[in-house]
């Protein structure tokens, strides 16, 4: 049972990525976003117990997150690989997932930091635009709109969530620096830590990455 975890700043691009990888190379894209709502879905005990904090609009916690994680792991054969995304966010998630793994004869052996400019994740996230009606996506200079603030598939009007104006970016991506200082740190330790420079074209990025796997 090997791991490997895409750890990347909001607008790094790690879901894009992710959804590459899965389809070259034979890792297990799991999201604990996923897993909660199959969780909740599927009406087990430990779903039910996250549905009550998410809820209450209350993160779920940590002791929770790994039940579901374990549920999961334990379920699924020694061979499968899985490429966890979004997830550790804390360092006891980081050492429970250790933990786990190894009790299922299981490792992570590379963590990817998808490293990318701060200006560039600025510029990436507070440009963004959405349709009012259909949700389509925009980006004021990447993928500009043939009318500006129209929408192309519905003539709905664009508009910039709440989340993505610029005071608002800063302070995620400052919140998000903050909460993996200690990650990055823990797994450098440990000798699997990776950097990808993602701030260039996606299929290089996910080219390195593939390549890391192979050697
Ligand atoms: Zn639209």
């Amino acid at each position: 049972m090997q791991a490997i975890i895409l750890l990347g700043a909001p607008g790094a691009g790690k879901g894009t990525l992710a959804e590459g990888l899965k389809t070259s190379t034979d890792y297990l894209h799991v999201s604990t976003g996923d897993m909660l709502r199959a969780a909740v879905k599927a009406g087990r005990p430990v779903g039910l117990e996250a549905k009550s904090y998410m809820e209450k609009g209350e993160l779920v916690p940590d002791a929770v997150i790994m039940k579901i994680v374990t549920e999961r792991i334990e379920q699924d054969p020694p061979s499968v690989k899985y490429m966890f995304d979004g997830f550790p966010r804390t360092l006891d998630q980081a050492s429970m997932l250790d933990d786990v793994l190894a009790s299922h004869g299981g490792r992570i052996t590379h963590v990817f930091m998808l490293d990318v400019p701060r200006d560039m994740l600025v510029s990436r996230l507070s440009g963004r635009r959405v349709c009012k009606n259909c949700g389509a996506v925009y980006h004021v200079q990447n993928i500009p709109p043939r009318v500006a603030g129209v929408c192309d598939v519905c003539q709905g009007p664009l508009y910039q969530r709440p989340d993505d104006c610029e005071a608002t970016v800063l302070n995620r991506l400052e919140v998000f620096k903050k909460q993996t200082e200690s990650l990055i740190e823990y797994y450098r330790e440990k000798g699997v830590l990776v950097k990808i420079d993602a701030g260039r074209d996606r299929e290089l990025a996910k080219a390195d990455i593939v390549a890391r796997l192979g050697s």
